[in-house]
């Protein structure tokens, strides 16, 4: 986790309507130097907008964006050290990948040598060595992904803007570019401000994550704090999967997780039978819906076991691994 030393983006009360849907809707946001920030939240939830403020390509109704200290609320993006990476690449088609990697230190004016030098050191950044004279078409999507990453570090900005970078990729690079992308941020330590509405994506790469609810910010914290301690209904059920128990007249939450199944047996202070319903095997584990006796149905998840539809099981779980929500 980076030390909450020195703030590189500061968002204060952003607003943001389109006719009259409010976007986003009084948004406050510090963002420190050298994080990987998140907005997570279901489409439409206003995540994307902020990002395109942030970058410029969208000008706030209320409110201010300060970048390293300057307010740049009215500056046009390129007047802004930020990169920004889309979804769809958006790469030049015409032109080969180190041509594209050198377009922006071409505009700024970086002489031949220099750009060449730089473009070559960030191709081998994401092992791309080799496929400098290649054209966009001729790579994989996930080259093609790396290709529009680098073309934007190349540019070293101080603050990267990611909006659903990895949306148009297979689940198996997808999941293995996560891991690139967050090993490659560490390294060139430049903060990276990354929008999806994957909440696994989200608990896996960030150092924070706000979680994004109808144009407001409902929680922020480690991908930890939101898991574990979710402030609200919608962050309890949007970040990981939960139930709901009422247990002496009270509403508690308990993650699927954490629920135990066996035939007898009980692992915690807090226990309920019932009869399984389904058992959905999803690989690593298996998904077991109870009817409880106390009229709910759970769902725990565990390794796959010896059960069989219609069984009569035991549910059990430690009441601290409960969570309260309002
Ligand atoms: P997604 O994951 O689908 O991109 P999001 O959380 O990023 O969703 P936004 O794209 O920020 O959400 O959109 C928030 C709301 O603003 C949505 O209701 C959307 O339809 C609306 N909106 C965004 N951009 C525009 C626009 N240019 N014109 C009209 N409405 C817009």
């Amino acid at each position: 986790m980076v030390e909450p030393a020195s703030i590189i983006v500061s968002i204060r009360n952003l607003s943001r309507s389109f006719g009259n849907v409010r976007a986003v809707d009084g948004v406050d946001l510090d963002i420190y130097a050298g994080e990987f920030l998140t907005l997570l939240g279901p489409s439409g939830s206003g995540k994307t907008t902020v990002l395109r403020m942030i970058a410029g390509f969208e000008r706030p109704d209320t409110g201010l964006i300060e970048l390293g200290g300057k307010d740049v609320s009215q500056l046009p993006p390129y007047e802004r050290d930020v990169n920004t990476v889309f979804q769809d690449y958006a790469l030049f088609p015409h032109m080969d990948v180190i041509s594209n990697i050198e377009y922006g230190l071409r505009i700024q004016g970086v002489e031949k040598g220099e750009r060449r030098a730089r473009a070559e050191k960030a191709l081998a950044q994401v092992r791309l060595e080799g496929y400098g004279s290649r054209k966009p078409a001729q790579l994989s999507g996930g080259q093609r992904q790396r290709v529009a990453l680098t073309r934007a570090l190349v540019n070293r900005p101080s603050v990267l803007l990611l909006d659903e970078p990895l949306g148009a990729l297979d689940l198996k690079l997808r999941e293995q570019m996560q891991i690139e992308l967050k090993e490659l941020q560490r390294e060139v330590g430049i903060t990276f401000v990354f929008v999806t509405h994957d909440q696994e994506e989200a608990l896996t790469m960030s150092d924070r994550i706000a979680v994004f609810n109808q144009g407001k910010i409902e929680q922020l914290g480690s991908p930890r704090e939101v898991y574990e301690n979710p402030l609200s209904p919608f962050v309890s059920e949007f970040v990981g999967q939960t139930n709901k128990v009422v247990i002496d007249g009270r509403s508690i939450n308990i993650r699927p997780e954490f629920i135990t199944i066996s035939k007898s047996k009980k692992f915690g202070d807090r226990s309920v039978v019932g009869k399984l319903h389904d058992a959905i095997f999803v690989g690593a584990t298996t998904r077991y819906l109870v009817h409880t006796d106390l009229g709910q149905t759970l769902m725990s998840t565990q390794p796959d076991g010896e059960f069989s539809v219609g069984d009569f099981v035991t549910l059990s779980w430690e009441s601290k691994k409960e969570f309260l929500v309002n």
